[in-house]
């Protein structure tokens, strides 16, 4: 009995591998072709400054549509394509992409917003990424202080050298740069003074509860307030509530993103959005 349960047991383990394994071989044989078959595109969220309220910039997210497996979320295949290398391919569409689009919306009339970009490990160990960023600057006519890299801690903390050396580079474009997920990593404030980055985003386990678990409130707490005396700016993500919100302020983080001030949306509907946040100011004064 015990054995043939011992059976079951490894061939259920065997089927869920199998699964993964096709799952992998699916989406990797599918993401090869997803630029050139014009199935990739870029959403946009708005991040808002929690004292004015107003739009202060947006990150860039990937989507792809294909046509049977439908919407396939990052989750499901940016693991992929950095595992294959497809990232780099895609991360410097995504960067073009982004600038381009930025520039073309302060062209267009709406107030000049800084445009946020996703890095992967990959991309940032190529030694070519900064000229690659500069291209993407100078082909889209984007003003280098307009442009927001998001990076993650561990990027940063596999090779600490490494790091601050490719990240001086990309200071000296005159970019921003970010930590994102910032809180689930290893990095301490202690090693993040040796970066030049500009923006520490809370990653959104936190927000998530900060109100209901009081320690998760206290390192909420210390990271902002640690954080700005080491000269970051504070952005939360995933704020989803008004109570988060209000906290938040009250804790002089310095901007937020989130569901519950806007989804990310397409080109359109986020050049609306700011439209009608404008006006919404201009009616206030
Ligand atoms: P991320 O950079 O931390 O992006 C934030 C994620 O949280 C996004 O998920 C966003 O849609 C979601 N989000 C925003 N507000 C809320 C909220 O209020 N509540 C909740 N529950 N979620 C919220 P998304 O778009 O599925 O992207 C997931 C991750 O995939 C990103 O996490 C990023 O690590 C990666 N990713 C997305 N686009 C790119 C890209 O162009 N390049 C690279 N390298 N990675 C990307
Ligand atoms: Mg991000
Ligand atoms: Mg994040
Ligand atoms: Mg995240």
């Amino acid at each position: 009995r015990a054995k043939e349960a011992g059976r079951n047991q490894v061939q259920f383990y065997e089927a869920a591998m199998n699964e993964r394994i096709t799952e992998r071989a699916l989406i990797e044989a599918e993401l090869r072709h997803a630029l050139a078959r014009d199935q990739l595109s870029l959403v946009y969220q708005p991040k808002v400054d929690l004292h004015s309220g107003a739009i202060t910039g947006m990150e860039a997210l990937l989507r792809w549509r294909h046509p049977t497996l439908g919407m396939v979320s990052p989750a499901r295949f940016i693991g992929v394509a950095e595992e294959t290398g497809l990232i780099v391919g895609i991360g410097s569409w995504v960067l073009r992409t982004a600038c381009a689009q930025a520039r073309a919306w302060q062209d267009a009339g709406l107030p000049p917003l800084r445009v946020a970009v996703n890095l992967s490990a990959r991309q940032f160990q190529d030694q070519r990424l900064s000229d690659e960023v500069q291209a993407a600057l100078e082909d889209s006519g984007l003003a280098p202080p307009y442009l927001e890299l998001e990076l993650t801690e561990s990027l940063m903390m596999h090779n600490v050298q490494a790091a601050v050396g490719a990240i001086e580079s990309l200071k000296r474009l005159g970019i921003a740069l970010s930590i994102d997920d910032f809180g689930t990593g290893y990095s301490s404030l202690a090693y993040l003074k040796q970066f030049p980055v500009d923006y520490l985003k809370i990653d959104q386990s936190f927000v998530r509860d900060m109100l209901t678990e009081p320690k998760v409130a206290a390192i909420v707490r210390s990271v902002i307030a640690l954080g700005h005396s080491l000269g970051f700016r504070i952005i939360a993500e995933g704020v989803e509530t008004a109570e988060q919100q209000a906290y938040l302020r009250e804790q002089r983080c310095d901007e937020m993103q989130g569901y519950y001030f806007s989804r990310p949306l397409a080109p359109d509907a986020f050049a609306a959005k700011v439209t009608a946040a404008r006006v919404c100011a201009g009616a206030g004064r």
